[in-house]
């Protein structure tokens, strides 16, 4: 059986990663220090073939026994999340990666770096393909996750270059779904949680700056068809659904059938006015498209997050800790 270690396993992306590997026979092994993470996204998985190991990623990881596979997720990943904890974000994306690496090297393991559209910046080439270099700001408030994300780009290819570790990199686009934390000040629990509530919908700048949303199991597909394909070089992976973020306030209000009305507020230093992923490598090398439509994938979203607020706050079992 393939053992398959995850950083970030308790956050929104890196759970449904250990449910994925754990459908394919893998046994998991989930690390996550918990700082944007929480157990409540793992709570409900009772294989015998899943641990987790509460861990901050930037300290030595020891690991017993074999290891098949790493995935380096564990990240802050929400702009309001980086620019609170910068130097966190920083350590994980450089000290994080070169631990996971070296762990991997150890193993003789297949590593996979989750990095971003943020390598990109604030892109002057639309839509972006992975040989544009970017246009990043280093020393603005987003820098700190675009320079390490970028950082880990480069660590992860000397690996593969100079060590032989056998490597992955996945330019993650804007991806939603269930999970997703509420408050995590990202575009999608945001305004979610203000039509659900009937609070107005805060749109930053005049809504004119666009994204392209995938819904997070297309988003593990491609993942995992790339761990399984040969390629070393970055791929984007990502939707084609490009929208102002002025129609998508619109959009969420409509599907859920909301009357929160809409007011505009600052628009975050550097925040990137385009965003859409070329995906013609992805198509090419991984057979992949984005599937869900995003009325669907909105859809499930909505689902979870009106049950999550109708929940009454509880304790989440500590049966992972320790
Ligand atoms: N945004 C917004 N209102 C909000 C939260 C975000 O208008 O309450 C905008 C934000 O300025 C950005 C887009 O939505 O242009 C996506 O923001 P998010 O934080 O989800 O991620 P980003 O793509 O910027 O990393």
């Amino acid at each position: 059986m393939p053992r398959t270690v995850i950083t970030g396993g308790a956050g929104f992306l890196g759970s449904h990663l250990v449910e994925r590997f754990l459908a394919e026979g893998h046994e998991v092994v989930a690390i996550d220090n918990l700082l944007t993470g929480s157990l409540e996204n793992i709570d409900h998985i009772h294989s015998d073939q899943f641990r987790f190991i509460k861990q901050d990623v930037t300290e030595y990881l020891y690991i017993t026994g074999p290891v098949d596979n790493v995935l380096h997720f564990a990240s802050p990943a929400s702009p309001n999340d980086y620019l609170r904890m910068p130097i966190q974000t920083l350590k994980v994306g450089a000290l994080g990666t070169h631990k996971t690496l070296g762990l991997a090297r150890e193993k003789g393991a297949r590593f996979l770096l989750a990095s971003t559209s943020e390598v990109y910046g604030d892109p002057q080439v639309h839509p972006q393909p992975e040989s544009y270099w970017g246009h990043v700001n280093p020393i603005g408030p987003r820098g700190v996750y675009d320079e390490a994300k970028r950082f880990a780009e480069a660590m992860t290819m000397a690996y593969n270059r100079y060590h032989g570790v056998d490597t992955r990199i996945v330019r993650i686009f804007n991806t939603y779904g269930p999970r997703m934390r509420l408050d995590d000040g990202r575009v999608v629990p945001t305004f979610v949680d203000q039509a659900l509530l009937g609070e107005p919908l805060t749109v930053f700048g005049d809504g004119s700056q666009t994204r392209s949303f995938t819904y997070v199991d297309d988003l593990v597909e491609g993942i995992w068809r790339l761990l399984n394909s040969d390629e070393h070089e970055p791929i984007n992976i990502g939707s084609q659904d490009e929208f102002s973020i002025l129609q998508f306030a619109e959009l969420i209000i409509q599907l859920t059938g909301g009357t929160s009305r809409i007011i505009y507020q600052d628009l975050p230093v550097d925040d990137p006015k385009t965003r859409r992923p070329d995906i013609t490598r992805a198509r090419q090398k991984l057979g992949w498209e984005p599937r869900t439509p995003i009325e669907e994938g909105l859809r499930r979203t909505i689902e979870f997050f009106r049950q999550k607020m109708n929940q009454a706050p509880r304790q989440t079992r500590q049966r992972f800790e320790g």
